[in-house]
């Protein structure tokens, strides 16, 4: 007996010293929101999703608009006129999303598949506009950069809004503007609602004349269009953004291979001048690769830019949790 007693003292001994040896261990979980696509065989579909004609404060007639879009490649578009919808009389050229830009005095939001036209405008607040998206529709904030809204008021709404799905990270007006633009008002964002929160980042022309078309763009990872595979890719940030402000000239992303157990994140891409790390709005690498699990500046979130020559990629941020699984005793049991 008492033989088997040692045994045990010893076996709790051993548990014990292996508890103290990985105390300090933290297993780092990436949510990879380009998990499901097979680069070798995705399409890639280019969108806009914030374009006004005629019928609100636009030059050109919506015929011209999507004959202009789809002249240039786009096979997704989205007419978000103010407060009203426009719709063609027949279109047979490019998938149109249903859309709408909301807002005159109050903070631009865009309205995507479902949502009521509103009457009375002048009288809403944000809050009451969000509520005029359904819940099968989308909502994103237009050109945050226009506005001198405070963090906190952005996150008060991503928390209270479910598809609330993101913000303009691009956008020509605010582009021009160098100092302080979207990309910092969404790392903002992101540093804290990361990594239970992923708001995810648009890039658009909002196209009022011909100057603006297609500058900046959507790439849609999907097998096909329709409602349902978009409605998906939204979601679950199964895009990533473009911009050819300076031309035309863009990097390819061939491939984004993610290794568990090296604990690495790796782009594959052509024509590229070079790839920067970004977390928390710091830059925290440059290259191709990064160990997300051993590289102590990465903290909620990792979002890669890839920059060419003419024009650049941003694509959406991986949220990054850290689990302490090998805690003794486990953190969940220790509050
Ligand atoms: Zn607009």
């Amino acid at each position: 007996m008492k033989k088997y007693s040692f045994l045990f003292l010893f076996l709790i001994l051993l548990n014990s010293c292996f508890s103290i040896k990985f105390s300090n261990y933290e297993e780092v979980i990436l949510i990879n929101p380009y998990k499901d696509v097979n680069w070798d065989k995705v399409k890639r579909y280019k969108a806009n999703l914030h374009t006004h004609t005629k019928e609100s404060d636009g030059k050109e007639p919506i015929e011209k608009v999507i004959f202009l879009y789809k002249s240039r490649g786009y096979s997704i578009l989205s007419i978000t006129d103010h407060n009203k919808f426009t719709y063609p009389s027949d279109n047979k050229e490019i998938f149109l999303i249903k859309g709408i830009e909301f807002g005159k005095n109050q903070h631009h939001i865009l309205g995507y598949f479902s949502f009521k036209v509103p009457e009375n405008i002048e009288n809403l607040n944000e809050d009451e506009i969000l509520k005029l998206i359904s819940e099968d529709g989308f909502a994103v904030f237009s050109h945050p950069g226009r506005y001198n809204k405070s963090i906190d008021w952005y996150i008060n709404f991503f928390e209270k809004y479910p598809n609330l799905l993101g913000i303009e990270v691009l956008n020509p007006s605010v582009q021009k503007k160098k100092s302080y633009g979207d990309t910092d008002i969404w790392d903002e964002i992101l540093s804290k609602t990361m990594p239970e929160r992923q708001v995810w980042g648009f890039g658009n022309d909002d196209f009022h004349n011909i100057t603006h078309l297609s500058i900046n763009w959507n790439e849609f990872l999907i097998d096909k269009i329709n409602e349902e595979e978009i409605k998906k890719a939204i979601k679950g940030g199964k895009f990533y953004i473009c911009s050819a402000i300076l031309g035309f000239d863009m990097p390819y992303i061939k491939k984004i291979i993610i290794d568990g157990k090296k604990g690495e994140i790796k782009i594959e891409a052509e024509n590229y001048k070079k790839i920067r790390w970004i977390s928390n709005g710091k830059l925290i690498e440059e290259g191709e690769k990064i160990k997300y699990k051993k590289n102590p500046d990465i903290k909620n979130y990792i979002r890669v830019e890839i920059i060419g020559e003419q024009g650049f990629i941003y694509l959406n941020p991986f949220a990054v949790i850290r689990s302490s699984a090998f805690h003794c005793p486990p953190r969940r049991w220790a509050k």
